[in-house]
């Protein structure tokens, strides 16, 4: 589903930095990220939670998220051609199989899951438990909702 007017990936400056730094790592293991989703406007959080309505997944528009902060990114892992690498489930799977602890599935999408966590994780973001693409730059605090 379309959220958006345009392709723009927009971040706070510090978590853009960090996101590099991910990029980098990931670029000398042959990898590289790709970004669904990072500042989230509140009013795309709204349309969301209509389709949603589910806090495991997404956070209320009234609470706002840390996607509604800038400090928030959605990703997966790409080769260096661009090809999508296999992983557990499809973005904005709102099932089991988004879990970071499932592991009902191939050894390669456990890989490469864990490997987009090594790289963001070593490069200042956290992972939350129902969403494998989430990060959330561990400095979230430090930015108000937009
Ligand atoms: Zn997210």
């Amino acid at each position: 589903m379309k959220f958006y007017e345009d392709n723009r990936c927009l971040l706070r400056y510090g978590t853009a930095k960090k996101l590099i730094r991910a990029n980098e790592y990931l670029l000398n293991l042959g990898f590289k990220l790709k970004v669904w989703d990072a500042y989230r406007p509140l009013s795309v959080q709204k349309i969301m939670w209509e389709f949603v309505k589910d806090e495991d997944f997404i956070a209320p528009p009234w609470r706002g998220s840390i996607h509604n902060r800038g400090a928030a990114v959605d990703l997966t892992l790409v080769d260096l051609k661009g090809n999508d690498l296999e992983m557990p489930s499809d973005f904005d799977d709102f099932s089991e199989r988004a879990k970071i602890n499932y592991n009902c599935c191939s050894i390669e999408s456990i890989k490469n899951r864990e490997l987009l966590a090594e790289a963001m994780i070593k490069n200042g973001f956290r992972r939350i438990k129902s969403e494998w693409w989430h990060f959330n730059d561990e400095e979230f605090e430090k930015y108000d909702i937009l």
